[in-house]
Formats: C-alpha cells, sequence, structure tokens
C-alpha cells in the first residue's frame, strides 16, 4: 500500500458517486429486511457500549424498525458487569435478545462439546432478562460446523433446547473497519475516520445489491434478508446514514419474525463450513456465485497507524 489515505479515497469515490438510486425491479417490490445486532453487550471499547446501543436505538426507532434481535454473549457482561445497561436499554426498547454463545466460541477451532456448553451455558442470562421471550441463535464468525456431522450435531442441540437459527444473507463487514476506525477517532484524523465511513457505506450498500441480485439466482424469486450489524464504534456513528441508504434503495423494514416466514429458512442446505446463509444456498446446488464487494483490507491493517 502506497499512500493509503489516498488509495481509500479514490476507493470511497468509485463506490459512492452521489445519492443511491434504488435497486431496479421490473415489479416494483420493496426489499424486505430485518435488522440483527451481534456481540451485545460489546464489540469493542471505542465508546462506552451504552452509548452505542443508545445510538442504535434511536435509529431504529426514527426508522420505525421492530423487533431487532441483539445476540448477546454472557462472558462479556462478566467481564464487564458496567454494560448490563446495554441489555436491559434493548429490552426496554422494545427488541429482544438471542443466544450467541457464552464466549463466542469459534466452532472451527474449539471441540464440539465445548461448543454446545457455550450455547447452554448462556441461558441462564438469557431466561432471566427475557422469562417469556423466544430462544433464537446466533452462530459466532457465522460458522455452522467445518464437517457436516459436526453441523449436524450443533443443529440437533439446537433443536433439543428449542432455538430458532438466525442465518444471514446481508453481511457488511462492519466489524472489519472498526479498528482502524477507533485509531483514527483516537488520534483525531477525522478525514480518515469520515473516509472509513463512507467506505463502509459503500459496502454495505453493494453488499445489499449483491444479497437481493444472488438471492434471486439461487431461489429462484425475492427472499426476505436479514442483516448483520454490530454493536460498534462504526456502527454507531454509520446507522442513520445506513438505514437511510438502504430505504432510497428500495428497502422495507420486517420484523425478525416476519423474515422466518420465508420457507427459505425453513430448510437445511447441510453444507459443511459455508458461514453466511447465501454462500450455503450456492454450496448445496453445486455453484459458485460470483464474488461480493469486500473492504479494503490491505489498508484497514495499516491506516491511522504512527507511522
Ligand atoms: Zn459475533
Amino acid at each position: 500500500v502506497g499512500d493509503p489515505k489516498a488509495l481509500l479515497l479514490t476507493l470511497v469515490a468509485l463506490g459512492c458517486a452521489g445519492r443511491p438510486k434504488p435497486i431496479a425491479d421490473k415489479t416494483q417490490q420493496p426489499i424486505e429486511v430485518a435488522v440483527t445486532v451481534d456481540d451485545l453487550p460489546r464489540h469493542d471499547s471505542g465508546r462506552p457500549p451504552p452509548e452505542i446501543a443508545k445510538t442504535l436505538l434511536d435509529a431504529f426507532a426514527r426508522h420505525r424498525i421492530r423487533q431487532v434481535y441483539g445476540f448477546v454473549n454472557g462472558k462479556k457482561l462478566q467481564d464487564h458487569p458496567e454494560d448490563r445497561a446495554v441489555l436491559e436499554a434493548w429490552l426496554a426498547a422494545g427488541h429482544p435478545l438471542g443466544n450467541h454463545t457464552w464466549a463466542h466460541g469459534d466452532i472451527a477451532k474449539i471441540p464440539l462439546d465445548e461448543y454446545l456448553a457455550g450455547i447452554d451455558r448462556n441461558e441462564p442470562l438469557l431466561s432471566e432478562l427475557q422469562p417469556s421471550g423466544r430462544k433464537v441463535f446466533r452462530y459466532p464468525f457465522l460458522r455452522e460446523g467445518v464437517t457436516v456431522e459436526t453441523r449436524r450435531a450443533v443443529r440437533a442441540h439446537l433443536a433439543t433446547r428449542g432455538y430458532r437459527i438466525a442465518e444471514v444473507t446481508i453481511d457488511p463487514f462492519d466489524w472489519a473497519y472498526n479498528p482502524a476506525y477507533i485509531r483514527c477517532t483516537d488520534i483525531s484524523r477525522a478525514d480518515d475516520a469520515a473516509a472509513l465511513r463512507a467506505s463502509l457505506l459503500s459496502e454495505a450498500r453493494a453488499k445489499l445489491r449483491w444479497a437481493n441480485a444472488e438471492a434471486r439466482v439461487i431461489v429462484g424469486r425475492p427472499i426476505r434478508h436479514v442483516l448483520l450489524l454490530h454493536l460498534g464504534t462504526i456502527d454507531a456513528d454509520t446507522i442513520e446514514d445506513m438505514l437511510t441508504d438502504y430505504e432510497r434503495l428500495g428497502v422495507r423494514w420486517i420484523s425478525f419474525d416476519e423474515a422466518m416466514t420465508d420457507p427459505v429458512y425453513a430448510g437445511d442446505p447441510d453444507v459443511a463450513d459455508e458461514g453466511m446463509f447465501l454462500f450455503q444456498l450456492f454450496d448445496a446446488k453445486g455453484v459458485t456465485p460470483p464474488p461480493p464487494p469486500l473492504p479494503p483490507s490491505a489498508l484497514l491493517k495499516v491506516i491511522c497507524r504512527p507511522s
């Protein structure tokens, strides 16, 4: 990477030429999207998590977005008891909480028994916070099993415990921008921070276009989508623009329950280690999708580092 900032600004300029235009659709149907947020009560330490949560929750209220599942890792609350305010604010705003395992374990790296125990260990906290809530599970790293056998074992365990699985179809990789964004804001590099926000927004729009187009290819019709965000610093600083962009592109917000009525989520692609749900659907049919847009990762490594 030569001059990271010049490169980033070029990338951003390529990705966001003016106000986003609606995604063309002969039927004029809106793109239906449910919103979910991972890594409650703490995703990063860029600023106090209750502040980040308040910013996100206020934006969801302004845009009338309902039933935004927040997926919880209990260990983070054990490490930072002051973050309990995040979970209480989430519920007070009328949004439910889901299980993201106790310690955000990676099924590719820890034994199956430990992974399953991590699901169960998170349950007392969740049932204490929302005694009558439905049980919903989000896989950390969106990894469902390195082998089909592991995948089936986790699914069997989740079924025994009564969980619905919260798959993801729109994944803007906000988490990848966050460390760089926090570095830039920490040293008051406002231009670089603004460029990173613009880059994430550009990627989020491109990911929506990709998911909308590729779902039609592999399912044969439009589907109800699930968007993944995180309780991150850059999320707080882009949420208003991201939601507005999506609405201009033709998104209609739906609840998680509405998304789950799409029959596509009743099926199990039953494939090993394919991550995000649309990739699983492609893999199950032996088809390779065109690559989705990705963050400028080389640049994110170097920007706002001491030179
Ligand atoms: Zn996570």
